[in-house]
């Protein structure tokens, strides 16, 4: 029934949560049963009291009654006027007079003494004015009930009746009463401690299952799911915990492909230089030749510099929080990229037309968009065909900011489509090499794309170009 979980083991400060809630209920039900339990005994002697003393008192009325009618109180006076009430039913009968002297007593046949009888409830109901007096006890299974009541005869205090009746009837019935509360009490917190053994019992194998799978997923079987059953908090920390185990096997499977893309793309060039230093090492070679393989090897590490500074900037990407956006137009970003690259596409005579009027207000990192239009220009630059056109324009769709790419290029194979954003992906391999390209370039563009609330589609046509559509919401200010 006990939760031992390893950690508990290991450390002793972390208690049993079942043992404590199961404590927890049981001494709060039995607080609760001990209340009601009291509550019904005290009651129901309350109501038994008060019946009591309401009957004692009326047979008090009737003896004094009969006594207050007398010319004269003594013993054969007395005894005379209760004769004829037996239907009174009680174990002892005095008469007193005013002094509290008895002069009559039915258990007693002596004669009256000076002295006052020796019952309290006769000098309490003699005090003052006179008072009606009602006293109980209760034990050995009986109750005894005293009454005493001040006798006038016009208006004058003469005596005081006292009765007392020894009722065992009474008691058997308190006692039962008490009996079977007390055993409903038990029984009730026999059941109670039944059902909160079984309902802890059924909390923590629930709670265990989760540590469980907790294990294992530390173990690194991040493929385990834990199936809880059920509706309630329990199921929805077991969704979630499935949820979150889903989230660490995807990045792991990330992170493994990453590690192994990368350490394929850079054993590619260290071949390369490897070879080549080989080459100068093992032949009589020419200085010219030699000059160019070591060429070929500076060329080799600046392709591993930009490769390894892609990656950086890849998880720098991924790993950073939200940057400090700013509300910018993308007009002059864009100009400053195409200032940047205008160099190269020159070169290979590519014709860059601008159409930015149609400009919008975005909230983006003015870094990210920098290296978003600088990527897919050098792209739409680098797999154009020489005197080929490069389009970049700046519309307005609805609520949405597009930045739009459009080469005429080589193109993209469909089936290359859909993968052109991955890492490391390049649809030409010895021509994306012999251009520097390190296949990082769309997916650092996605990345950035995606983070600040943006899409990004692709439409290409072998042979005819390329277009790259980025989408932004558009902030909407007062201005624009
Ligand atoms: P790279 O650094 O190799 O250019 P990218 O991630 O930028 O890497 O591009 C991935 C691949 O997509 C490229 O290798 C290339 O084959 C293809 N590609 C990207 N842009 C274009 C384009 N404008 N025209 C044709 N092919 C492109």
């Amino acid at each position: 029934m006990a939760i031992i979980s390893e950690s508990n083991r290991k450390n002793p400060r972390y208690r049993n949560t079942q043992f404590r809630y199961g404590i927890i209920y049981i001494c709060v039900t039995l607080a609760v049963l001990i209340f009601l339990n009291a509550y019904t005994s005290i009651t129901s002697h309350k109501i038994i009291y008060q019946s009591k003393e309401i009957s004692m008192l009326e047979k008090c009325q009737l003896a004094a009654a009969e006594i207050a009618d007398l010319e004269i109180l003594n013993s054969s006076t007395a005894a005379a006027a209760l004769n004829g009430m037996d239907g009174l039913k009680v174990t002892q009968l005095i008469i007193t007079d005013q002094y509290g002297i008895s002069v009559y007593d039915s258990l007693s046949d002596a004669a009256s003494t000076d002295e006052p009888a020796p019952y309290p409830e006769i000098a309490e109901a003699l005090k003052g004015n006179g008072n009606n007096v009602f006293a109980w006890d209760y034990h050995a299974g009986a109750m005894e009930s005293r009454a005493a009541m001040p006798v006038f005869s016009y208006g004058t205090l003469i005596g005081c009746v006292y009765m007392m009746e020894y009722d065992t009837e009474q008691g058997a019935l308190i006692q039962s009463l008490q009996q079977n509360v007390l055993t409903t009490t038990l029984i009730l917190e026999i059941v109670v401690i039944g059902i909160s053994c079984f309902f802890a019992n059924t909390f923590s194998k629930r709670f265990r299952r989760i540590f469980q799978s907790m294990r294992i997923i530390r173990e690194g079987d991040y493929s385990h799911k834990v199936t809880m059953g059920g509706r309630d908090e329990l199921a929805l920390l077991g969704d979630e915990f499935n949820d979150l185990t889903e989230r660490l096997q995807t990045s792991e499977n990330k992170r493994r492909q990453f590690v192994s893309d990368a350490s394929h793309e850079l054993k590619t060039p260290l071949a390369s230089i490897k070879l080549l230093t080989d080459s100068i090492m093992q032949n009589d070679m020419d200085m010219d030749t030699v000059r160019e393989f070591v060429g070929d090897i500076g060329n080799e590490a600046d392709r591993l510099n930009r490769m390894s500074q892609k990656l950086l900037s890849l998880s720098r990407i991924e790993s950073q929080q939200d940057g400090d956006c700013e509300i910018i137009y993308m007009a002059p970003t864009v100009e400053r990229v195409v200032r940047m690259l205008s160099g190269i596409a020159q070169k290979s005579s590519i014709e860059i037309d601008l159409q930015l009027k149609d400009d919008s207000p975005i909230l983006i990192l003015e870094d990210d968009l920098y290296q978003i239009a600088f990527n897919l220009v050098e792209n739409g630059i680098k797999y154009n065909t020489p005197g080929g056109k490069l389009t970049i324009q700046l519309l307005r769709e609805d609520d949405n900011a597009i930045l739009r790419v459009t080469d005429t290029g080589v193109g993209i194979p469909e089936e290359s489509q859909s993968h052109v954003f991955e890492r490391f992906y390049r649809v030409d391999k010895a021509r994306s090499r012999k251009s520097g390209g390190s296949g990082l370039g769309l997916a650092i563009v996605r990345n950035l794309v995606e983070r600040n609330q943006g899409t990004i589609a692709l439409d290409s046509t072998m042979g005819v170009g390329t277009v790259f559509t980025v989408t932004f919401p558009v902030f909407e200010t007062d201005e624009s």
